[in-house]
């Protein structure tokens, strides 16, 4: 039989497990690779290489000391080194002092050059190194410049000039705005703004993630029923109008999680280890975690849990609206681990010094916490405003913690609620974003919690789905090819505002 060359496909991302990571973006670009590989797929990733990525901890090799990268209408250069995630996969890490040799990953004022100079970096990068790959799957704003180069400084390029794009939105709220001067840095000042007739907003800002929409030969964001909330007003973001307009190109692909990373069976971080055919070690990592937390100890009383960016996106808002309430008249324990707005950081101090054996609070970045409060908890809470996909609610169902959420987005599409007549559904979710919506979903939660027997059912079941990736590979190696086959050659030439300059 024929033997076909594997697909070559590049991920860009600003972060990848186990390198670097402040939430699911990491989780997805550390993880789906793996099972890109599996099919067949020749998968490398690019990322920078921050300070904290230590070279010799991670095993980092060197692949080129320092080669030119096109930047600003000048010339800078850049190093290459590179680690490895699962079976032999490249990870590429730019490396570069001014722009990484610092604390933290984001929110740096020179955010749009840091990342627009990882980009160029890569793609000259695979240039060096004469790998050149089919299709270059870009993830979120920080990549989202490169099907924009790929249709205007790349499209003559003998070694980009056939590449195809797929560029995946995992959080329309974080776009990368910023103003002219980015053009420049990026070298296609001479195209100018883009103009659309329903996008007034856009010609006079540079909306990064928006030329990724934009340009892009295919979009996918990372659930069915967010690829369609974005459409509209409510979930859009200011950028449904150009979504709409390339509504034939957008998929919905569910995420998935590594399965090996999280297993309760062999999670190095967890008390004792569990599988669905014995879940006595989960009894344990109850009792641990309520010990470390400083929770009063006792297996009856049901342990909540939430892990997350302390943000209004999350629902914190509504949780804020009734902690005091629910403290009062129902008889929980409480587990947050998460850090963002001061506001809640504030609120949840309060909380944990008005009731500290029932409410547990860790303001910090944690992850084998995190893993503990996975498999020590027996509810999970994300009463999400919007979800693009979530991994909170996978991975706390693998651990047999029973998700509470708002239906919408991946959440929608991943839980359903429990109804206990007839056994349908694998959590409690709630509609409307209104907090007594929320304060019933935690009431149902914890009234079937008192029936140990369906319970137990509940726990088997969640940790018995299938939340790996192998279906969703297959739906990106399909998005992959449809990418080569539909690629655009030129961008609509009324995009192009005409000497785009502002005046
Ligand atoms: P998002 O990507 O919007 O932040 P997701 O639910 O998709 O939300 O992914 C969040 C990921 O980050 C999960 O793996 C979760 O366990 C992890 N996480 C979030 N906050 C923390 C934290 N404070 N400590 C450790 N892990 C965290």
């Amino acid at each position: 039989m024929e033997q076909r060359e594997p697909l070559r496909v590049l991920f860009l991302s600003a972060e990848v497990v186990p390198f670097a990571k402040t939430g699911g973006l990491a989780d997805v670009v550390g993880s789906l690779p793996k099972a890109l590989k599996k099919l067949g797929v020749d998968v490398r990733v690019g990322m920078p290489r921050y300070r904290h990525i230590d070279r010799e901890k991670f095993g980092l090799s060197t692949v080129l000391e320092s080669f030119p990268v096109p930047m600003d209408h000048e010339t800078m250069t850049a190093g290459l080194v590179m680690g490895k995630i699962g079976e032999d996969i490249p990870v590429y890490m730019v490396e570069n002092a001014h722009f990484y040799d610092r604390e933290g990953i984001y929110m740096h004022p020179d955010d749009a050059e840091r990342f627009i100079f990882f980009c160029r970096a890569m793609l000259e990068g695979m240039r060096q190194i004469n790998w050149q790959p089919q299709v270059i799957h870009c993830h979120d704003w920080h990549t989202a410049i490169v099907p924009n180069w790929l249709k205007t400084v790349y499209k003559d390029d003998p070694f980009y000039k056939d590449v195809a794009s797929l560029y995946t939105i995992h959080n329309l709220a974080y776009q990368g705005i910023f103003g002219y001067r980015v053009l420049e840095v990026a070298g296609i000042d001479e195209y100018g703004f883009i103009v659309h007739p329903d996008l007034p907003d856009l010609d006079n800002v540079v909306d990064v993630m928006g030329r990724g929409i934009y340009f892009a030969d295919i979009i996918n964001t990372v659930s069915e029923t967010y690829a369609q909330e974005i459409l509209t007003p409510e979930y859009g973001e200011h950028l449904d109008p150009l979504l709409r307009d390339r509504r034939d190109r957008i998929y919905g692909v569910l995420n998935g999680i590594d399965p090996e990373v999280n297993n309760p069976a062999t999670d190095p971080y967890i008390a004792a280890h569990y599988d669905l055919h014995d879940l006595s070690g989960r009894l344990e990592c109850k009792r641990a975690l309520q010990q470390e937390a400083g929770l009063t100890e006792d297996p009856h009383i049901p342990l909540v849990g939430a892990i997350s960016r302390l943000t209004d996106q999350k629902g914190f808002d509504l949780i804020a609206q009734i902690i005091d309430p629910l403290m009062q008249y129902t008889r929980f324990q409480f587990v947050l681990l998460g850090t963002g707005d001061q506001r809640y950081h504030d609120l949840f101090t309060q909380m944990h010094q008005r009731y500290p054996d029932r409410v547990a609070v860790y303001l910090t970045f944690n992850a084998p916490l995190a893993q503990k409060i996975y498999a020590g908890t027996d509810m999970f809470l994300m009463p999400s405003r919007f979800e693009p996909c979530g991994l909170g609610q996978l991975i706390a169902m693998r651990y047999g913690s029973i998700p509470i959420v708002r239906s919408t987005g991946g959440l929608a599409d991943t839980v359903h609620d429990f109804d206990p007549e007839t056994g349908a559904g694998n959590g409690f979710a709630f509609k409307s974003y209104d907090a007594i919506a929320l304060y019933g979903a935690i009431v149902r939660a914890l009234e079937n919690f008192r029936y140990k027997d369906t319970w137990h059912r509940l726990m088997v079941k969640v940790m018995s789905a299938d939340y790996s990736w192998d279906a969703s590979a297959r739906k990106y190696v399909d998005l992959y090819h449809r990418a080569l086959a539909s690629r655009i050659l030129r961008p609509p030439r009324e995009a192009y505002q005409v000497g785009g300059r502002p005046e």
